[in-house]
């Protein structure tokens, strides 16, 4: 990917779209990505000086099964599939990496080569650094091994539970799971997502999907507009959403530090808005 900016130059860069979407983040010096906002100063920059900011556009392969894996990525906004490829081509999504985890870690200990596929699947940016780079770091640092090994067990939780979900849990259910983990990541209550996406990432059919969705949009509880998915009334789809969602967020809560999504006020007020104008 080509870098948009070095590690500590974001709040130089003028590209619009990165000022749009992560405005905030220009006036902070504090990593918005929680793999580096974990590690001590001393830590950071073993890491600082190989940083660089990139744009991720939906769609985009990080890396597929078997390439040699050249960066490790730290999402900050964008979220990244982690699928499995099927002989059709359809690839089922297995987990989801967003500003909580990082993409490739693994490469830190010698695998130099990708053992999944995974693919930008909402569009944001994120920091990356060569393989070579976090090789160096690695050895020289217990707080950045300690947030491997969290990423690595958090992946392989969400792959255990994915493969018995895809197994026993139904279309709806499985799409209201996979909508609740959007909206923690995502940081909004809209994202850009097609009905074809989703139902390649299920492994259903499209129309199958369109006769969830319409369900689902008949009580209220979101939209899908123009390429968009509005999340309107969370609670309705929690209550839809199989089990397999609340197992994951309490590990990714007990391995992570990642907080249980609530909506606060003044988001509940923003996702009426939006339900109003839609
Ligand atoms: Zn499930």
């Amino acid at each position: 990917m080509r870098p948009l900016a070095r590690w500590g130059q974001l709040r130089w860069y003028g590209e619009p779209w990165v000022q749009r979407n992560v405005g905030p983040m220009l006036d902070s010096t504090t990593p918005v990505n929680r793999v580096l906002a974990a590690l001590s100063p001393a830590d950071l920059r073993l890491l600082e000086p190989h940083l660089e900011v990139v744009e991720l556009r939906q769609g985009t392969h990080i890396h597929r099964l078997g390439e040699r894996l050249e960066y490790v990525l730290f999402p900050y906004s964008c979220l990244i599939s982690i699928n499995a490829v099927m002989e059709s081509g359809n690839e089922i999504e297995c987990a989801m990496v967003g500003p909580e985890g990082m993409v490739g870690a693994y490469s830190g200990y010698g695998i130099d080569h990708a053992v999944t596929d995974a693919t930008v699947k909402i569009t944001g940016i994120g920091a990356q650094i060569r393989v070579a780079d976090f090789r160096d770091a690695l050895p020289q640092s217990e707080m950045l091994a300690d947030q491997v090994a969290r990423c690595e067990a958090l992946l392989t939780a969400q792959m255990h539970q994915s493969a018995a979900c895809n197994a026993v849990h139904d279309v709806e259910a499985r799409m209201c799971r996979w909508l609740l983990e959007i909206d923690d990541r995502s940081g909004g209550s809209r994202f850009p997502m097609t009905q074809d996406m989703l139902a390649k990432m299920l492994g259903v059919r499209r129309t199958t999907v369109t006769l969830v969705a319409k369900r689902l949009q008949q009580v209220g509880a979101f939209r899908w507009r123009r390429g968009y998915v509005y999340v309107l009334q969370r609670d309705l789809i929690a209550d839809r959403a199989c089990a397999c969602y609340e197992r994951v967020r309490l590990c990714a809560e007990r391995l992570t530090s990642t907080k249980p999504a609530v909506q606060a006020p003044a988001e509940r007020e923003q996702r009426s808005q939006i339900s109003a104008a839609l």
